[in-house]
């Protein structure tokens, strides 16, 4: 199936890596004190000591080399990494504005998408709740659901200056700031007032450092009862997938967006949560419609081929029996067990 498009590849790279690049270093901080067990232990230069996914301590093996670039596998979730374990070298502003000029002409493309994910979000929330979402992007879906539910609070984190206009020219309320620095003030003043949270990340979590460790943080600082929706590209098979798509596209591309640092599968969202004690649903996401293609593609005309596999995969629901659909998502509850379970 299609990737995103280069260009809004560039620019959710620019927005994400924006809002997680002092989380990162953060952790990286925290980190230090480890870096010569971590040349002991690893053959290639991935830096963390830990699968940053279960936080199992055995070595990744080498998974896919693309050019210059690398992503390793880990042996235990087999889930994977961006080998070394940085963020990409910065987009150019004009990439970012040119972009988000194409975003807007392409609002059209994002609105049944956007309006499935906001049913999903407002089914999940409950009395006494309000919504934290983490890189909101052109904020469609916080548009849809505060249109829904204009009495709960909906806060956005969205470092990006040009998106963050966006957002309140939409008269969406937005936080500018890095998610290290702004989540725990945004999460204590919402927990005073008696709130819980539904936070929201929409394929965000490929893109964040450490992800195990930002949900470990978000289950530390919030109320009990609060909840995290999210979902994150399926990489299952990715080698033997990007390989094909190759094949049948006609042209090589990366195997997958190179701002994915981290490569998540079933197994791999699965140990993450289980190794927290938390509670957990985590299922597929499959591309059905030429709808969500053309969502993910800004493709208005889609070649007949992918009609066909569309068709073939309603039918036959091979992406099931591979264990390779589209995206994966997970719903997470912070219950009162987890306040002890660390
Ligand atoms: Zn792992």
């Amino acid at each position: 199936m299609h990737k995103l498009t280069g260009k809004i590849r560039a620019a959710t790279k620019l927005y994400y890596e924006t809002l997680f690049c002092q989380f990162h270093s953060h952790i990286n901080t925290n980190l230090k004190h480890d870096s010569s067990e971590l040349i002991k232990t690893l053959a290639t230069d991935y830096s963390p000591t830990n699968c940053p996914i279960c936080e199992s301590p055995q070595s990744a093996k080498p998974y896919i080399v693309w050019k210059h670039l690398e992503w390793v596998k880990c042996p235990s979730c087999s889930g994977g990494a961006l080998s070394p374990y940085t963020s990409e070298v910065e987009v150019k502003k004009e990439d970012t504005e040119s972009t988000y000029l194409n975003y807007e002409k392409s609002l059209d493309l994002f609105m049944p998408v956007a309006g499935e994910k906001a049913n999903w979000l407002v089914k999940n929330l409950e009395d006494g709740m309000e919504i934290v979402e983490l890189g909101a992007g052109l904020g469609l879906v916080a548009s849809i659901v505060r249109e829904a539910k204009p009495a709960v609070g909906y806060h956005i984190i969205e470092p990006n200056k040009v998106f963050a206009s966006f957002l309140r020219k939409r008269g969406l309320s937005v936080i500018e700031g890095s998610a290290a620095e702004v989540l725990p003030v945004l999460v204590e003043e919402l927990s005073q007032k008696g709130k819980r949270i539904l936070f929201f990340m929409d394929n965000v979590l490929e893109h964040i450092a450490y992800p195990a460790k930002l949900i470990k943080e978000l289950m530390d600082i919030s109320p009990p009862g609060s909840k995290i929706l999210l979902e994150v590209p399926n990489e299952k098979l990715l080698k033997a997938r990007y390989k094909l798509q190759d094949f049948i596209r006609g042209n090589k591309k990366p195997p997958t967006f190179p701002g994915h640092i981290n490569l998540f599968t079933k197994k791999s969202l699965t140990m993450l949560c289980r190794h927290m004690g938390l509670s957990y649903k985590i299922w597929f996401n499959p591309l059905r419609s030429a709808a969500e293609v053309k969502y993910l593609t800004q493709e208005r005309e889609l070649n007949p081929l992918i009609y066909a596999a569309l068709a073939i995969m309603r039918l036959t629901y091979i992406d099931y029996l591979l264990g390779v659909p589209y995206h994966l998502r997970a719903e997470i509850i912070f219950d009162e067990k987890n306040e002890n379970s660390l």
